[in-house]
């Protein structure tokens, strides 16, 4: 074969290739991002600051975010197109879970479409009702050594350190956890878990968690870094918060130069949808990135809000593009008050093979289904392997192409 042949072939080839993400091509662009509808959120943003008669830059101190939470369907109605149905529904739902949502996360929001992927996250709706699901699907009483630690593998676990986040997500898989207080581990619990993980020696990974972590104060953090950095056998230290996506104010010059003390810290946060991706969201990445700090992201599978094949693929790729690594995708577990979110296993793994060899290997996060009973994560993959015999395994590939391969 000449190497004009060879060229042609190649050609062909490369043709094939872009043919097989045509469907994603075409329809990519009409995936909104938070960078995109710039114009809708500018637009909320100067709506909200008028109801709440704030400064710009009081709207940019987190402290401000928190401290003004839309927790009254009131003020809500002020900021959204809400029916009288919608009113009463919100109403009442909040008699029964608690519901919190940051004027920077209303902002992100379509006033006029009640199924926008942002507000089915953040805005209680009469589904919540059905009592189907588990208070705790995750078991996690009977996994906890000591007050606020859940230990549930042999070399890592978590520490609740408060019950409070900056918005109450509805789909919440902790729900049983937040409760209508804002609770943080008081001081001498703290120390107790420190004593807990100083004594493991097994223990070489601490997930500080929550609720969400960076809610905590500047001292109560500083004071847990410094000591688990203490810890020789501490090896790495993991912060587990949602502030990036429901209040990037929160990642301050402060913080950040607190965080870059105690390399190496990874930082998980929980971005759903490519909406979320923002401005501000990616200041506050990039503040992460500059302070030393590895960005990772937890997506949880959501009816109507991310389970479509286009839609995760965008939000790993826009993801990639602030430095945030996808990392997992939860499947939704049964919670009581969280039915309306759930979706089928098939469409888990539908996107999963839609990930595979059509995008980066870097926007593919591990999917994950948590065994009941706090059985622990169970990755969920397409399947590749598809016979084993002997001396060779029949495979596929991304393609769907079939090749035996030695044994
Ligand atoms: C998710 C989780 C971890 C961390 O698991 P990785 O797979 O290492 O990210 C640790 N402890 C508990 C209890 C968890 O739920
Ligand atoms: S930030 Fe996380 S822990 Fe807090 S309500 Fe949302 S999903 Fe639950």
């Amino acid at each position: 074969m000449n190497e004009r042949e060879k060229r042609a072939i190649s050609l062909k080839r490369a043709q094939e290739l872009k043919d097989s993400i045509k469907d994603y091509s075409i329809k990519k662009s009409s995936i909104k991002t938070g960078l995109t509808n710039l114009d809708m959120i500018e637009e909320n943003k100067r709506r909200i600051i008028k109801v709440f008669n704030v400064s710009e830059e009081e709207w940019n101190d987190w402290k401000w975010q928190l401290s003004n939470r839309i927790t009254d369907v009131d003020k809500l109605s002020k900021i959204l197109n809400l029916s009288k149905e919608e009113i009463n529904q919100i109403e009442m739902i909040g008699k029964k879970f608690r519901w919190a949502i940051s004027p920077y996360y209303a902002s992100l929001m379509d006033p006029d479409d009640s199924s926008c992927p942002i507000r089915r996250q953040a805005v209680p709706s009469i589904e919540e009702m059905v009592e189907t699901g588990e208070a705790d699907p995750m078991a996690e009483e009977f996994t906890s050594p000591v007050e606020g630690i859940t230990r549930r593998y042999p070399d890592r676990l978590i520490v609740k350190v408060t019950n409070q986040c900056a918005m109450y997500c509805r789909h919440c898989q902790r729900r049983r956890c937040i409760g209508q207080k804002d609770l943080g581990l008081p001081m001498d619990v703290l120390k107790k878990c420190v004593e807990y993980i100083r004594n493991e020696e097994d223990i070489r990974d601490v997930l500080i968690t929550g609720g969400d972590a960076l809610l905590i104060s500047h001292k109560t953090l500083e004071w847990l870094l410094s000591e688990l950095y203490e810890i020789p056998h501490v090896e790495i230290i993991r912060i587990g918060t949602r502030t990036p996506v429901t209040m990037p104010q929160r990642i301050t010059k402060e913080l950040c130069e607190l965080l870059s003390k105690y390399p190496p810290i990874y930082l998980n946060t929980h971005f759903n949808h490519p909406m979320e991706i923002t401005r501000e969201a990616k200041k506050a990445a990039d503040m992460l990135c500059s302070a030393g700090v590895v960005l990772g992201n937890q997506a949880v599978l959501l009816r109507g809000i991310n389970d479509n094949v286009h839609v995760m693929k965008k939000l790993n790729q826009e993801l990639l593009k602030i430095r945030i690594r996808p990392y997992y995708i939860f499947h939704p577990k049964e919670v009581i008050g969280t039915g309306h979110f759930k979706v089928k296993v098939q469409k888990g793994m539908e996107i999963m093979e839609n990930l595979r060899g059509f995008t980066s290997g870097l926007a593919i996060p591990t999917y994950i289904i948590n065994a009941p009973k706090g059985k622990g994560k169970t990755p969920i993959l397409p399947n590749y392997i598809l016979v084993w015999e002997e001396d060779k395994i029949k495979l596929r590939n991304w393609e769907g192409e079939v090749f035996y391969y030695p044994n």
